[in-house]
């Protein structure tokens, strides 16, 4: 059982909508979401299904049912592109016997590929990137006559800020935030900034006052998600909220500029009255100590002293830091253009085990992206050695049309090389990730309980403060409930332990 909110969580790969709450409304249509790709895009379903709802629609999890099937879509790696087709091929069968159903994709996908997309999938009937999901209902209109719908527009301000998610395969305990949307960084691998668009952040008190929302309908845990989250930021003249605010980092530039001349750490450049995500973590922490606060990604570059005494100062915001290199060595990055090299990576991690010592990180890797020598595959994995990551998420490069390495370099090492590296570099992060969780033996942890076990309905699961799932004798506890376990085992993806008291 491995629950840990991650990037890309295989887990949660093709999960479909399942109501929390049945109500008994007299719907006019059923629609039907399944969701590929990062946390993102599970939050972007949510908003989707809120869209849908209040039109008139309800949510099955029978696609057998459903008059519209909507498929959440990601373009990160070729494989996730090619799950998406297999699957879509599951829906013509459907569609043949149910010649009125519309079948619609959405999210990366439908923005990379756009109108493409219906000449080599000739069963969509709709095609509607991130940023246009307040038009969904009339494009289903304009489909339910018979035409294909297409909008890919991306937008330099939307948020989705006033609209409040309805929660899908929700738990009742944890829920995700997105705070800000795009990217601005184009990491030359990476597909997000052409699929997503341009960073913007979304208002501070419509996140304020989703997460107080979710507190008071039992939530214990929100994730703060972003691609970059680090440099999250609302200028001091915050414009009205129900104008859908939405804020471009000014001082950005100037942060990168400094940083590439190498200074640590780097100056904040921030100005008073702004919201920066130190501000915004501590504004979410003070709604309730009971209230665990965990966010999603750090970009090295970005993430700030401030940020690091913020998680420091709280309780409550977890002790845990997803923050990906993608390389070990500072060549590659420079080609990858993540704008920090290896020393300067190291110095982060140095930096974060100072002001937290107890502190998780986990972080996403790369291996044969273009031109990287078996000498620099070996700097990864001393690089990982010198880390030894609680968590890592290993891929081997895959190029994706577009991107900056796309039309730069040459995709020059070869499949089974880069595969091979890869192998090697999972077999090195079992025995650190392993090591990890025997270090957790004979602790004392406070575990957010989050359900039952999977193994045995005498069992509860939770998580710690830094991320790892712990199993125990259920008792009286109920999820939702904090409570302190001492660790006695554990085994490569589970602590074991037994209750000492609630908290
Ligand atoms: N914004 C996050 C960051 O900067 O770390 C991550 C975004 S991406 C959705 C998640 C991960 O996918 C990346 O960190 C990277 O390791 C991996 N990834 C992105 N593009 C890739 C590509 N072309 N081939 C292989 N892995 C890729
Ligand atoms: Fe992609 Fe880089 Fe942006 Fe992450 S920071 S989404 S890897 S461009």
């Amino acid at each position: 059982m491995n629950i840990a909110i991650k990037e890309h969580d295989e887990a949660r790969q093709g999960e479909a909508f399942a109501p929390f709450v049945i109500d008994s409304n007299p719907y006019k249509k059923f629609f039907y979401i399944e969701s590929y790709g990062c946390a993102m895009n599970f939050a972007d379903s949510e908003v989707v299904a809120s869209i849908l709802i209040d039109n008139g629609f309800a949510a099955t999890n029978n696609y057998k049912q459903a008059d519209l099937i909507f498929i959440n879509t990601c373009s990160i790696r070729e494989k996730a592109e090619t799950t998406v087709r297999k699957r879509l091929t599951e829906f013509r069968q459907v569609k043949k016997e149910k010649p009125g159903m519309l079948v619609g994709v959405l999210g990366c996908m439908a923005e990379r590929l756009k109108a493409q997309f219906l000449e080599e999938e000739k069963l969509v009937d709709l095609v509607v990137g991130p940023d246009a999901y307040r038009t969904l209902p009339g494009l289903i209109e304009e489909a339910e006559t018979g035409q294909k719908a297409v909008n890919v527009l991306l937008s330099r301000d939307e948020t989705y800020a006033d609209i409040a998610p309805i929660r899908l395969n929700s738990n009742g305990v944890n829920a995700f935030v997105s705070i800000m949307r795009g990217c601005n960084n184009m990491c030359s691998f990476c597909v997000v900034p052409f699929t997503r668009g341009r960073e913007r952040s979304r208002d501070a008190a419509s996140i304020i006052s989703e997460c107080k929302t979710l507190f008071e309908q039992g939530y214990r845990e929100v994730t703060l998600l972003g691609q970059n989250v680090d440099s999250y930021y609302q200028a001091p003249a915050s414009p009205n909220p129900s104008e859908g605010g939405a804020y471009e980092h000014p001082a950005k530039e100037k942060k990168i500029s400094s940083l590439q001349s190498s200074t640590f750490p780097p100056p904040s450049g921030e100005i008073e009255g702004a919201v920066t995500f130190a501000l915004l973590l501590e504004q979410v922490a003070l709604i309730s100590p009971l209230l665990r606060v965990r966010f999603s990604t750090s970009h090295p570059k970005d993430i700030t002293d401030d940020v690091l005494h913020t998680i420091a100062k709280y309780e409550n915001i977890c002790n845990y830091i997803h923050l990906p290199v993608q390389s070990g060595s500072s060549r590659v990055l420079q080609m990858m253009n993540r704008t920090y090299s290896r020393e300067w990576y190291i110095a982060k991690v140095n930096r974060i085990r100072e002001l937290i010592p107890d502190c998780g990180i986990s972080t996403d890797m790369i291996t044969g992206f273009c031109t990287e020598t078996e000498e620099e595959h070996q700097e990864s994995l001393s690089l990982m050695e010198y880390c030894k990551y609680d968590l890592a998420y290993m891929y081997f490069y895959s190029e994706r049309p577009g991107t900056l390495a796309a039309r730069r370099f040459e995709d020059d090492v070869p499949l089974d090389v880069k595969k091979r590296r890869l192998q090697e570099m999972i077999d090195l992060h079992r025995g650190h990730s392993l090591l990890a969780m025997q270090k957790e033996v004979g602790k004392i942890r406070k575990v957010l309980i989050e359900g039952a076990s999977k193994k045995s309905e005498n069992d509860l699961y939770g998580r710690t403060d830094q991320n790892k799932v712990v199993v125990f004798a259920k008792g009286d506890l109920k999820v939702g409930e904090y409570t302190e376990v001492f660790i006695s085992s554990c085994t490569a993806g589970t602590l074991i332990g037994s209750v000492i008291k609630n908290t």
